[in-house]
C-alpha cells in the first residue's frame, strides 16, 4: 500500500496533477492497476460501467464480435474465475500468459477474416 502511495506521488507529479491517478480493479480477473481518471472512465463507458485490465479487454472485444458487450464481459470474468480457482501456482502470472495467447490467436483469427472480406467492427 505504501509503495502505491509513493508511486501514485511520483506519477503526479510528472504529470503535473492534470492527470490524476487512480487505482482501478479489473471486472474479470481483479488486477489492480494504476491508471489516470480519464482513461478509466473511457474504459467503463466502453465496458457496461466496468473496469477491465488491458488483457481482459482484448479477449472480451474478441467475444463481442459474436456475443453483446454485458455477455462478453460475463463470460470473460467466469473465465478468469475458473482459472483462478483451479490455477494455484502463480496464478496472475499463469493468467497473463493464458490471455496473451488469446489475444494471439484472435489477433490471428482477425486476420483470416479480413482475408475473407470481412471488416471488424471495431476501430
Ligand atoms: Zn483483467
Amino acid at each position: 500500500m505504501d509503495k502505491y502511495l509513493v508511486k501514485s506521488e511520483l506519477e503526479t507529479m510528472k504529470l503535473g496533477a492534470i492527470e490524476e491517478v487512480e487505482q482501478a480493479e479489473c471486472e474479470c480477473c481483479g488486477l489492480k492497476e494504476e491508471c489516470t481518471r480519464v482513461y478509466k472512465r473511457q474504459v467503463q463507458e466502453r465496458y457496461c460501467g466496468k473496469w477491465v485490465c488491458g488483457l481482459c479487454a482484448e479477449a472480451v472485444k474478441e467475444r463481442v464480435v459474436v456475443v453483446a458487450m454485458e455477455d462478453a464481459l460475463n463470460q470473460h470474468k467466469d473465465f478468469c474465475n475458473q482459472y483462478n480457482a483451479t490455477t494455484r501456482i502463480n496464478p496472475k502470472l499463469s493468467l497473463t500468459l493464458s490471455m496473451r495467447e488469446i489475444a494471439k490467436r484472435s489477433l490471428e483469427k482477425r486476420k483470416s477474416m479480413s482475408k475473407l472480406g470481412r471488416s471488424s467492427s471495431y476501430p
